[in-house]
C-alpha cells in the first residue's frame, strides 16, 4: 500500500509552562522503518507519547496527526487513545514497567492477543514467542528471563494486538551490542512477517545508520531534518546533523581533538524565538534567531536552516 502510515505536522506538547515538544514534524510510510533520532531531552519520547495520548497528565498537545489518511487534532485524545494497542503498540526501553512480574509471560501475550481479537489467543501466543524465540518460555516469570529475553517477550506482547505501527523508545539501549543486533533482527524480521511499520527513538545515529530506512532528527523539541537515511547520513544538511554524525564517527577537529557538539540544548522552560540550535551552531548568524527557520528541501530530504 503506497502513502503516509502516519504523519504529526507542527506537533506540540505544554506542561504548564515548558515545551518540551516546540514543533514536531515527520512521517512513516506503510512498512517503513523510521528512526528518531536526538540526544537526550530532545523532545523524542514526547513526541510519541503524544501520538497515543499517553502524555503525562497536566500534560496538553496541539498540532496535526494524520493517520491512515485520517486527520486527527493531537489534542483529541479520545481518538488517539482508540489507536493505542490494535493500530499503535509501543515497546518502552524498560521491560520492568510492561511486563507484570506477578504472571507468566504467556498469560500475559494472551491477554493482549484477545484483547486485540485474535481468534485463539493461546495458539497466537506461542506463535508469537516461538517467532520471538521463546519457544517454550510462556510458562516463565518475567524474573526468570534475561535483559535480552525480556525485550524479545516485550515485542511479542507489543505484537499481539497485531498493530501496524511498532514505537520502539531506546528499546536496545540497556543490551549488550549482540543482543541489541539479535532484537533489532527480530524487529526487522517481524515487520516483514507482519506489514508492520516501525518508529524507532534513539539517541544513537549509529543504531539508525544500521536499521531505519530514514530518519527524522530531533533537537530542542523541533524537528530539524528528515529524509532517507542513506541521504540524511552521507549529506547531512542541518548543522546538528553534521555534528551527531561526525560525534558517531569519530572525527577530529583540525587541532586533533575529537569533535564535540559544545553548549547545551534549551531547556522545555526557555523561549526560543528562533533555531533551537543556535546557541551550539559553529554557523549562527544574527538571522537565524528571527524566527524558526522554514523548512528548505531536495527531493524527499528536509530540513529546518537558514543554509542549504
Ligand atoms: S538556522 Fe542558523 S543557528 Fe540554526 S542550524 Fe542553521 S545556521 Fe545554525
Amino acid at each position: 500500500m503506497e502513502g503516509k502510515l502516519l504523519s504529526a505536522d507542527g506537533l506540540r506538547v505544554m506542561i504548564g509552562k515548558e515545551e518540551p515538544v516546540r514543533a514536531s514534524s515527520f512521517s512513516i510510510d506503510y512498512g517503513e522503518a523510521k528512526a528518531l533520532i536526538g540526544e537526550s531531552g530532545s523532545g523524542k519520547s514526547m513526541t510519541a507519547l503524544a501520538l497515543i495520548a499517553l502524555l503525562p497528565e497536566h500534560a496538553a498537545a496541539e498540532g496535526r496527526i494524520a493517520y491512515r489518511g485520517t486527520e486527527i487534532d493531537a489534542s483529541d485524545t479520545k481518538r488517539l487513545s482508540a489507536l493505542r494497542g490494535r493500530e499503535i503498540a509501543m515497546m518502552s526501553q524498560d521491560p520492568s514497567s510492561s511486563l507484570n512480574p506477578a504472571y507468566r509471560i504467556g498469560k500475559q501475550i494472551r491477554r493482549i492477543a484477545a484483547i486485540g481479537g485474535a481468534e485463539d489467543p493461546r495458539m497466537e501466543a506461542e506463535r508469537l514467542l516461538e517467532a520471538a524465540g521463546l519457544g517454550g518460555a510462556g510458562r516463565k516469570y518475567p524474573h526468570q528471563l534475561s535483559g535480552g529475553m525480556c525485550q524479545r517477550a516485550l515485542l511479542a506482547m507489543a505484537l499481539a494486538a497485531s498493530p501496524s505501527l511498532l514505537i520502539a523508545d531506546e528499546v536496545t539501549s540497556s543490551l549488550d551490542s549482540d543482543t541489541e543486533r539479535s532484537a533489532m533482527e527480530l524487529i526487522l524480521t517481524m515487520m516483514g512477517e507482519r506489514a508492520l511499520s516501525l518508529l524507532m527513538i534513539s539517541h544513537s545515529i549509529a543504531l539508525a545508520a544500521s536499521y531505519a530506512d530514514s530518519i527524522a532528527v530531533m533537537h530542542g523539541g523541533c524537528t530539524v531534518e528528515e529524509g532517507p537515511a542513506a541521504e540524511v547520513l552521507r549529506h547531512p544538511a542541518h548543522p546538528y546533523t553534521e555534528l551527531l554524525a561526525a560525534c558517531a564517527a569519530m572525527k577530529r577537529d583540525p587541532d586533533g581533538t575529537l569533535v564535540t557538539i559544545g553548549g547545551r540544548m534549551p531547556s522545555p522552560a526557555e523561549k526560543v524565538p528562533g533555531c533551537t540550535f543556535a546557541g551550539r551552531c559553529p554557523y549562527a548568524e544574527r538571522r537565524c534567531m528571527d524566527g524558526m527557520p522554514a523548512w528548505r528541501s531536495n527531493g524527499s530530504h528536509r530540513w529546518r536552516c537558514i543554509h542549504g
